[in-house]
Order: structure tokens, then sequence, then C-alpha cells
């Protein structure tokens, strides 16, 4: 296998109340986030990872005892090998009670096409038969015309585009409890040099003026927790972290 560790268990953390994170362990994986609604328990799965470290998630899962046949929804970051692949599987094993797929604009479209070239961008040098998986299309409900997704009574996700890293890109903001799921736009700052970091802008549909113009844009929502989709976690004053984001990319010319 290209890939070590797929069967290694994907760490959990109880983020806050009902919100989990499960970090990534592996080359070209992504963090993972599941939110549950008490209610009704069902469960809500934000980027599903490289595919390979599906069974990972749901050995993370079990110690919270979240039940993998209880994701009803699969929101999506951006189109990105690292977070999208997880759905072929999941898919698979899901195929009497398919969770609802949402992606926006280009990660939409891309998913309904099963556009191989734009999921795997640029010359990483992989394909997907390396993961195990078939790209097939996909059904997909588009984020574009809706503002707002509501995931259960504690948590309502605003829809911000954030192009830059990617061209499907966007931000889920829960502006009650001031948390941002950046996917690639923004990560963690480097915690000795206060260095901020953001997404790669040099893949097919990447481009530096828009990676700009999102950071910006995230400045402005006011952020305690930022949940990226690689690296560490922000648990409070995220807003730091977003802010040394944009003084670096400032210093970047073309
Ligand atoms: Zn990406």
């Amino acid at each position: 296998m290209f890939f070590s560790n797929g069967e290694s268990e994907k760490k959990g953390k109880e983020v806050i109340k009902n919100l989990y994170h499960f970090s990534e362990d592996q080359m070209l994986d992504c963090n993972q986030y599941i939110i549950e609604d008490l209610d009704t328990k069902e469960l809500a799965l934000f980027d599903t990872g490289n595919g390979i470290s599906l069974k990972g998630l749901f050995k993370g899962m079990a110690k919270y005892n979240l039940d993998p046949s209880n994701i009803t929804k699969v929101f999506l970051t951006h189109e990105h090998v690292d977070h999208t692949l997880g759905l072929y599987p999941l898919m698979k094993l899901m195929v009497d009670s398919p969770p609802q797929i949402y992606a926006y604009g280009e990660t939409a479209k891309i998913l309904r096409e099963g556009d191989v070239s734009r999921i795997f961008p640029g010359n990483l040098g992989i394909k997907p038969s390396m993961f195990g998986v078939e790209i097939i299309p996909l059904k997909v409900t588009n984020l574009e015309n809706i503002k707002e997704i509501e995931i259960s009574s504690e948590f309502k996700f605003q829809i911000h585009y954030t192009p830059g890293h990617s061209l499907g890109s966007i931000c889920y903001y829960e502006n009650t409890k001031k948390i941002l799921i950046p996917g690639d736009l923004v990560f963690q700052m480097d915690k000795f040099l206060k260095i901020g970091s953001f997404g790669r802008y040099d893949f097919p549909g990447g481009s530096l003026d828009a990676l700009k113009k999102s950071i910006k844009h995230a400045t402005e929502l006011d952020v305690s927790i930022l949940l990226p989709g690689h690296m560490g976690i922000v648990l409070e004053n995220a807003n730091q972290h977003i802010d040394s984001a944009f003084k670096t990319i400032q210093t970047l010319r073309y």
C-alpha cells in the first residue's frame, strides 16, 4: 500500500459539547469534524479524508459512541483529494441510506462530474488507484445559494465563499459559538515564530490575489475556535491566528 497506517485510529477529541475533532495522522489526509444532534442522533461530517483513513476515523468515532451509520450529512470545504476521496468508500458502505453531500460551486460541479483531474490537482504524482478508490459521479447539493445550514438546534453555520486555495473553497462559520471551519484557507500560526499560515495557491484554480481577499474577509469575522483542514486546532482567540495569516500573506508578491 502506498500509504501505511491506513487502519490506525484517527485520534478524537470533543472540542466543545457535541463537536468532535479527528486529527489527520498520515500523508495527504485531513482533519475531520463531526457534530452530533443529540435529539436525533444524526451526525454531520465535515470533510471525508483520503479514503484510506476512513477505517481509522470509524475506530476513533467508536471511542465516543458515534456510529458511522448515523452520518446523514457530509459537508465539504473544497474539492481536493485529501478532503474528498473518503466520499467514495463512504458512499459504498452507506449505499442503502446514503448521506446527503453538500459542497459549493466548483466543488459541487467537480464531484457531480467525477472530474479526476480537478480532485487531484497539479503534479502531485498520485492517482485514485493508489487510494483504492474509483471516482464516480456523485449526487451533490450545491451550497451556492444557501446562506446558512442548520445542523442541530445548537449549531447553525453560515457559508462564506473563500476562493484562493481552490475555486470551490468555502468556510463554515458558526456565529453564536464563534467557530470557523476554514478548510485550507488558514491554519494555526507557528507557535514560536508567531508567523501566520495559510493554504497553497499554486494549484490549478488557486490565486494569491483571491486568497488574500478571502483571508481578509475571514479577519472580519469574530472567531474564537478555528478548526482547519490540517495541523492543529485553535480553541481560543482564533482571530489572532487569522490576522497573523493575513499579515504574512500581505508580504507576498506575485
Ligand atoms: Zn486543498
